[in-house]
């Protein structure tokens, strides 16, 4: 690709003690649990509204699970009172809490504002500035207003991407083992007007759940997948409910071999995912009772990801952290759950037959220290772990105690005048138990 050099003067806006890249639910997390220890915080996103794939995915249920007294805690009991529907709420012991994006935006918003965190909407990052590799701020891209700077003493990568730590050099890995393949991209949508007197909820290709009829549900998707009714990576198409009587948001729609960091194959991906959602769509009205009369009443506003960077860290949580339930004495998320849920990088259905079991584990402190690179966490799906290892830590439960712990750790490194690798895990551990977090068994 041809290049040229190009020199402007940008304006620094402000200085923070901790700047989040990214407010999915790592980085709000990240954000808030950082103000509230009293920093001054700025939290970048480059979409219109806070939230990432909770909100603007369109991604529900909240899955996974982490020990008792996270943030996670707090953000449950906060979106569980959106639900009209509470007949339909199964909570963690579920390990499954149905989501409505649109009330999840309200939430959210005030639960950052009140905070009293600074929020930059429209605003991507676009470089960082650096002093050796030492990070000392970022350059932003502000949709109205162009180019600007903000200074931080601490900077949290929430981007999902890892894009903060790929700009300051960091070493990165992308998909499984031999081939670097990654997991499918999906756009989710969400329909409503379902007669919930007949209509069934469904949540995965391993779910034995019946139709009126008495024939499993799955087994329909994959007739119709084989006649050509649906697409032919669309094995299951996934029910679940949101908490509204009525609604179902939809997890169907797939798309392999897309580089989901490069923004023109995104409308490709966003071409076929919006033919898919009709195609889905119609199935539904044909084929599924209680389905005949519904409709799609929105979708996500931005491709779903599962996957894309991971950033080497000082430490890994490896495949033998979320077989075996490994526990390590620099965690600073106990009891992580979820299965390693490998959705197929090379065609249809799982990867691994059905998603794998997984023990709860612990996340070490190390994974969110980018190797080689001072004044950074990573947080959220893009820490550093193994293929296998991501597919079960990025759900949304464990990014949520990741960017508590990130928040805690960057805002300490900052009161301190020091750096989140030098103030180790012991302080920020201290804290998180003093907050009430279960650390150790
Ligand atoms: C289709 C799909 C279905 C899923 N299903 C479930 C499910 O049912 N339950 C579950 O718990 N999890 C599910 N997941 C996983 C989960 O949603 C994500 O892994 C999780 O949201 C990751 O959280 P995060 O905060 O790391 O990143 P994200 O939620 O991706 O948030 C990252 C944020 O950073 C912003 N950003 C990115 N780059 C920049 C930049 N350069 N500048 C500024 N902002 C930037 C993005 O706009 C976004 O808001 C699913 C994921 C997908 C894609």
């Amino acid at each position: 690709m041809p290049t040229f050099n190009y020199s402007r003067a940008v304006p620094v806006r402000s200085e923070y003690d901790v700047i989040v890249a990214g407010s999915g639910p790592a980085g709000i997390c990240a954000a808030v649990a950082a103000a509230r220890e009293g920093a001054h915080v700025a939290l970048i996103e480059s979409a219109g509204a806070i939230g990432g794939n909770l909100t603007v995915g369109h991604v529900s249920p909240l899955l996974g699970s982490v020990a008792e007294g996270t943030m996670y805690d707090e953000i449950v009991k906060l979106l569980s009172g959106t639900t009209r529907d509470k007949a339909g709420v199964i909570t963690r012991n579920g390990r499954e809490m149905p989501l409505n994006p649109e009330e999840a935006k309200i939430k959210l918003t005030k639960f950052v504002a009140d905070a009293g965190v600074d929020v930059f909407l429209c605003t991507t990052v676009a470089d960082v500035i650096k002093d050796e590799n030492r990070l000392r701020g970022l350059v932003l891209a502000g949709a109205p207003c162009g180019l600007f700077a903000l200074h931080g003493n601490v900077i949290i990568d929430a981007t999902g991407d890892g894009t903060v730590s790929a700009l300051a050099g960091a070493e990165i890995s992308i998909g499984r083992d031999g081939d670097g393949k990654v997991q499918p991209c999906t756009l989710e949508f969400m329909v409503n007007g379902v007669d919930e007197s007949v209509a069934i909820s469904a949540w995965g290709g391993s779910d034995p759940v019946k139709l009126p009829s008495g024939e499993e549900y799955r087994a329909l998707c994959k007739r119709m997948c084989a006649d050509g009714v649906l697409p032919s990576n669309v094995h299951i198409v996934r029910l679940h409910r949101t908490g509204t009587a009525g609604e179902r948001s939809v997890n169907a729609t797939q798309i392999n071999d897309i580089d989901a960091l490069d923004p023109a194959a995104k409308f490709d991906a966003e071409v076929e995912l919006r033919r898919q959602i009709e195609i889905c769509y119609d199935f539904l009205v044909k084929y599924v009772p209680g389905y005949e009369n519904c409709y799609i009443k929105s979708s996500g506003t931005t491709l779903g990801v599962r996957e894309t960077r991971r950033v080497k860290g000082d430490d890994t949580v490896t495949d033998e952290y979320v077989e075996q339930g490994l526990h390590s004495p620099d965690v600073i998320v106990h009891n992580a759950w979820f299965l390693i849920d490998i959705h197929n990088p090379a065609g249809g259905g799982q990867a691994e037959g059905f998603a794998q079991p997984a023990q709860p584990y612990d996340i070490p402190y190390g994974a969110l220290l980018p190797v080689g690179i001072e004044g950074l966490l990573t947080a959220g799906r893009c820490i550093s772990g193994s293929h296998r290892a991501h597919a079960s830590y990025r759900v949304m439960a464990i990014c949520m105690a990741m960017g508590e712990a990130a928040g805690v750790a960057a805002a300490l490194a900052s009161a301190g005048k020091t750096t989140p690798r030098a103030l180790g895990a012991k302080p920020v551990q201290q804290r998180l138990l003093s907050l009430g977090a279960k650390l150790f068994d």
